[in-house]
């Protein structure tokens, strides 16, 4: 079971406090001791090893034994705006994003979107940012921002970013080839109805590069962590 915890406030001096559910996991499910050594991280990028001091039900206090630098996010900015599947699918790709490394994911609205999350549900999804984080060992937050609709994405997203739309491709059609050495790469995913040919021709006009995944049709969470494996993978090892 993991031994990361997450402080939902910055960790600056000799005591940090875990609160609601972070408390309760580690009260109630590792029935953790007075004495006991854990690690913290408060999503400002380091960790630190932390012995727990007091005990209550829904707080538990704890001492600052060391800070320790690791950094174990990717060397570049990768942004993931995606129109979301519905239901568990949303939680299972938010979850594979965090692993992979992603820096941000932007809930995109298009013609054909099926699921918008807000209030409750965003929220139920940026815990589940904090839970894959606690897994994976990431120091630093994934960002969930709020919807946005493909054409802001479209017109907002600095020209110096490598801007690549995944749409099933054409027969005879070039994709654009997959990034190496981007410092900021953003990529659009849409719903499982596809974009329109009006988005796409949208996309094209805004300087946007068409990119592929080969001649099968991916699910919209499929699509969305094979692009940020090939991306994060091929990035990092040419970094
Ligand atoms: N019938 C839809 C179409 O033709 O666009 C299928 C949409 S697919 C289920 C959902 C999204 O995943 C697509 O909009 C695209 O962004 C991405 N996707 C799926 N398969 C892909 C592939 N082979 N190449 C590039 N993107 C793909």
């Amino acid at each position: 079971m993991s031994r990361r915890f997450f402080v939902d406030s910055p960790i600056t001096g000799e005591t940090a406090t875990l609160i609601g559910q972070e408390a309760q996991h580690l009260s109630k499910v590792m029935r953790a001791q007075i004495g006991d050594e854990l690690l913290l991280f408060d999503g400002g990028g380091a960790e630190f090893t932390a012995i727990v001091q007091k005990l209550g039900r829904s707080e538990v206090e704890l001492s600052i034994v060391e800070r320790h630098d690791v950094d174990r996010e990717l060397s570049f900015r990768l942004v993931i705006g995606v129109a979301l599947p519905k239901g568990d699918r949303q939680r299972w790709l938010v979850e594979k994003l965090v692993e992979l490394g992603v820096t941000e994911l932007v809930p995109l609205v298009t013609a054909r979107s099926v699921a918008q999350p807000s209030g409750n549900a965003l929220d139920r999804l940026r815990r589940a940012v904090v839970e894959a984080s606690k897994q994976c060992g990431r120091n630093r937050l994934m960002s969930i921002g709020e919807a946005k609709s493909l054409d802001a994405l479209l017109s907002e997203t600095s020209k110096d970013a490598t801007r690549l739309i995944a749409h099933p491709p054409c027969l005879g059609e070039n994709a654009s080839p997959w990034p190496t050495h981007a410092h900021n790469v953003i990529v659009a995913i849409g719903p499982e109805g596809g974009f329109t040919d009006e988005e796409m021709a949208l996309s094209v006009e805004r300087g946007w590069g068409k990119t592929s995944l080969g001649s099968r049709i991916l699910r919209t969470e499929t699509a969305a962590v094979a692009i940020a494996s090939l991306i994060a993978m091929q990035r990092d090892a040419n970094s």
